[in-house]
């Protein structure tokens, strides 16, 4: 039961701001709710 939603959650989780939850299609700019930027490295 830990695949329920049958797609790659960690791929949109990745965008979720750990801040304010906000979701975000632009990781390249600060969060625009809570100003959180994304200094980690990419995953790659
Ligand atoms: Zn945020």
């Amino acid at each position: 039961m830990t695949d329920d939603l049958g797609g790659d959650p960690v791929c949109w989780l990745d965008r979720v701001c750990p801040e304010c939850g906000l979701f975000l299609d632009d990781r390249d700019a600060p969060c625009p709710r809570c100003g959180h930027e994304w200094n980690s490295s990419p995953a790659t």
